[in-house]
């Protein structure tokens, strides 16, 4: 399986990856570790990350980018509706009452899903991990924002789903930081001491987010988090944006905001000018030549100004931090590191607010860009097979109490219950108890609209299926398991209705539970939800915070209870029951059904299909205006010798030709005309690239060649002159040799004297790779023959065994030791034992 965090920002993205020696962010195709969150869309093809975010200006309306904030939203959203009139590229609604962009693509206007989207975005990071791990990428662990409700959380989970990924845990960006913090410090307390306290605060483009969390060693614990969706970074871009519209309306007359292209502008400058101002407290310039109507225009700010401007904003830095004090009942001092991270914490103005609330100087261990995308991978590492990583157990907590609603017949009227108090440990499950005797519904909902950031407090309906009575006509006890899943999302897992049946003996059964009588009671499911919440409590007693732990603790409990749902008495007449699974029926906010995500799948494999086939066009066309610029350069440079006049200018006018035609008629054409206009062109410059290459190959050739020659030369004269170390050859063979030798020099003097005659624009009258030839026949012809061994004389006995142990080729270092008379016995082991070792080396 792969192991890949992803980090999806509002504005940038980062993908990190578990490779065998750690945690790697990696770099997109332009060397990049951040990859804009921009999808841009054009007449052929579409655009993702960097490559988008270029055409910001050019392609305004069609590039889009801040998406992340309509997950799960329905278009009429209030939320949607106001940012809606101040995007400069449009939104509509979708079938389904959800929000989708509407862009102009492959000339024809279409409307695609958010969940499409960002789906696109993570197809492109998907791409990036696969080039960096080289395999296939489909496991992977995404970040979300903390504050996510459960609608959004399942949109991301479906646009993970379309880009075919497996999310195996939606993230807390925090949370991905804590657990990047907590495997990164060596020094935490031991699991029987006192925990770690640290607040960890992210500043991203969107949001500010900040939560508190408690580290024992191998274990995080998350107590309680809080956030402020109007501060991040982009509130800081509008207050400058805002700031210098006003300026230039007055000082230039201009309605900036009237002109997209032109906003847009203003926006990139104003986050330029924001960075700067981070590092630089003195004035600082902003200038846009031709801005509009053709005029330039500019303007100054300091940091000091600035943050006036955005005294409101920075006012709302304590809030959150006020509040997660207050939920987790903690005390300044109880503080051990606030951790800092995302791209505005780099604002002076936040750190120095936040650094005032602790009383504490801020700590910066991790990557303030990266770390969430580390953490992301640091999970999904944990969560793999193939990875071995110091296990680290989380603790999530539930953001925002959840509680169930249901008609019940008793009371006349509907009952409700918290199930899921604020802060409650996740992931979770519970298991409630209802007396029924048919079908029902249960609907879950936020109970607290006021901290809720989103207008529905509704989170689904879940319809219990095919309960019955009891044979006797009662009510029958129904099981129902709600949970908080890892991705933070609730559902109503399973449901069950306990069937009593008779008992071994015959004997009519007992009542097994006394209050059955009172039809669908309230207080049954209240104290079921109590006695769960005990459960719950015992858990934390036993420090079994994991998420595996947690589950198979509460598989136990639901064990235990079913051991308990059978009174003593009962147990003594020997009731038997029987379990039976029940059908249920979700209706989930915002959901798409299964068959809008096959659809959204198989368009999205289409539609990086299209993309493929349009770079590979694109990539055709570039090789045609690559070979003219290539060839103009060179037939006037290194070719000019090798091309005569005439043709050097029918082939400069032909470069020309195509030159003009890419600009006109070949600006768009299917990707096997540019591939024909290369196979033309190349007819034309490749005899002269050949002659080249000929001319620089033939030297070095004749000079291997002659340098052969006259090795074997000297052995057959050396061999004439009866030299002693040649006088074992066999004469015939020797002669073969000289035979071959001097027809091969005949040849090569022949060859020499016709090209030194030939003129460089004229093909060559020999190619290097005949030389090459006749130098290996040579060989093939001589070697052998000249090479043969001299017969070996038998040496004395005591001797050979000398020269056994002496040093052969070079190696009299090592194996003169093993000449040593004392150590002589031990020699092979040990040199036997050092190889694998030098194998590795
Ligand atoms: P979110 O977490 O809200 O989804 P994100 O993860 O895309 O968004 P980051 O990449 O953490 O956001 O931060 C981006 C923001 O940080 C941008 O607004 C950017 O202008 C701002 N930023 C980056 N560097 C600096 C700097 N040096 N000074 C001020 N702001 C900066
Ligand atoms: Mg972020």
């Amino acid at each position: 399986m792969s192991v890949v965090g992803f980090d999806v920002g509002f504005q940038s993205c980062y993908v990190a990856v578990a490779r065998a020696g750690g945690i790697e962010t990696v770099a997109n195709e332009y060397s990049d570790r951040c990859t804009p969150s921009f999808v841009s869309f054009g007449p052929r093809n579409r655009s993702i990350g960097a490559a988008a975010k270029s055409q910001v200006v050019t392609n305004c309306q069609n590039t889009v980018q801040g998406f992340k904030r309509f997950h799960g939203r329905a278009f009429s959203d209030p939320y949607v509706q106001a940012a809606k009139s101040s995007l400069v590229f449009d939104l509509a609604q979708m079938p389904t009452g959800t929000t989708g962009i509407k862009v102009m693509y492959m000339e024809e206007e279409k409307v695609f899903s958010i969940e499409q989207v960002t789906a696109m975005l993570l197809s492109k990071l998907k791409e990036t991990a696969e080039a960096a791990l080289k395999k296939p990428v489909a496991d992977c662990v995404i970040s979300v924002p903390s504050f996510f409700t459960d609608a959004e959380r399942r949109s991301v989970m479906d646009a993970a789903q379309i880009a075919g990924l497996n999310c195996l845990r939606l993230m807390n960006d925090t949370t991905a930081v804590a657990l990047a913090y907590g495997i990164y410090k060596q020094d935490l307390p031991a699991p029987e001491e006192k925990p770690r306290i640290v607040v960890f605060v992210d500043v991203g483009h969107a949001a500010y987010q900040v939560s508190v969390c408690a580290f024992n060693k191998g274990k995080l614990k998350v107590l309680g988090s809080a956030f402020d969706h109007e501060l991040g970074g982009k509130d800081f871009d509008e207050v400058l944006v805002k700031h210098f519209c006003e300026e230039f309306a007055q000082k230039y007359k201009l309605d900036v905001r009237s002109k997209p292209r032109a906003l847009v502008r203003l926006y990139q400058e104003c986050e330029k000018l924001k960075k700067l101002m981070s590092a630089n407290s003195s004035d600082l310039p902003l200038n846009i030549e031709c801005f509009m109507n053709d005029i330039d225009v500019s303007g100054k700010l300091n940091r000091g100004k600035f943050e006036e401007l955005c005294a409101d904003l920075l006012d709302k830095v304590e809030a959150p931090l006020r509040s997660i004090m207050e939920q987790t009942r903690l005390k300044k001092e109880d503080i051990y590191a606030v951790e800092i991270i995302g791209g505005a914490s780099r604002i002076p103005a936040i750190k120095e607010r936040i650094s005032k609330f602790f009383g504490k100087e801020l700590s910066t261990t991790l990557n303030a860009d990266e770390a969430v995308a580390r953490g992301c991978a640091l999970q999904c590492a944990i969560l793999s097979p193939a990875f071995k990583v110091r296990e680290f157990s989380i603790t999530e907590v539930v953001p925002y109490p959840i509680s169930l609603k249901w008609t019940s017949a008793a009371d006349e009227g509907i009952s409700d219950c918290e199930v899921f108090p604020k802060n409650h440990a996740a992931p979770f499950s519970k298991v409630l108890t209802f007396y029924r005797r048919e079908p029902f519904s249960l609907e879950a909902y936020y109970n607290n609209m006021k901290e809720l950031p989103y207008p529905d407090p509704t989170i689904g309906q879940f319809t219990i299926q095919k309960v019955v009575p009891q044979p006797s006509g009662e009510s029958s006890k129904v099981k129902v398991k709600v949970r908080v899943n890892v991705h933070g999302v609730f559902s109503v897992s399973s449901a069950s209705l306990v069937e009593v049946v008779k008992s071994a003996e015959g004997e009519e059964p007992m009542e097994m539970d006394n209050p059955a009588k009172e039809d669908e009671n309230k207080m049954q499911v209240d104290q079921e939800v109590q006695k769960a919440q005990g459960d719950d409590q015992k858990e934390h007693a036993d420090k079994k915070s994991d998420t595996e732990e947690m589950e198979t603790s509460t598989e136990d409990n639901k064990q235990e209870e079913k051991k308990n749902e059978q009174p003593p008495q009962a147990k003594k007449a020997k009731v038997k029951t029987k379990i039976v699974d029940l059908p249920i029926e979700n209706s989930l906010n915002w959901q798409l059904d299964g068959e809008a995500l096959n659809l959204f799948t198989e368009n999205e494999g289409k539609m990086i299909m299209q993309d493929k086939l349009e770079k590979e066009r694109n990539d055709a066309k570039n090789y045609v205006e690559e070979y003219v610029y290539e060839m103009r350069d060179k037939l006037h440079g290194v070719l000019e010798s090798f091309v005569s006049e005439a043709d050097r200018d029918s082939f400069s006018l032909k470069l020309e030709d195509t030159e003009n035609w890419l600009y006109e008629e070949g600006e768009d054409q299917q990707k096997q005309v540019y591939i024909d206009k290369l196979v033309e062109l190349k007819k034309l410059g490749e005899p002269i690239q050949n002659r080249y290459t000929e001319a620089e190959e033939r030297p070095k050739a004749f000079d291997e060649l002659g340098r052969q020659i006259q090795q074997y030369r000297k052995v057959f004269e050396a061999y004439k002159a009866k030299d002693e170390l040649y006088d074992h050859l066999d004469e015939l063979e020797m002669m073969k040799v000289e035979k071959q030798v001097n027809e091969t020099m005949t040849w090569m003097n022949n060859k020499m004297n016709l090209q030194s005659k030939q003129s460089l624009s004229q093909d060559p009258v020999v190619k290097a790779q005949e030389i090459q030839a006749k130098t290996k026949e040579l060989y093939s012809a001589c070697n052998h023959i000249v090479t043969k061994p001299k017969p070996k004389v038998e040496p004395p006995k005591e001797e050979m065994a000398a020269e056994q142990n002496g040093p052969v080729n070079g190696q009299e270092g090592s194996e003169a030791q093993t000449a040593n008379p004392e150590k002589g016995q031990a020699a092979p082991e040990t040199t036997e034992a050092k190889l694998p070792e030098m194998d590795i080396d």
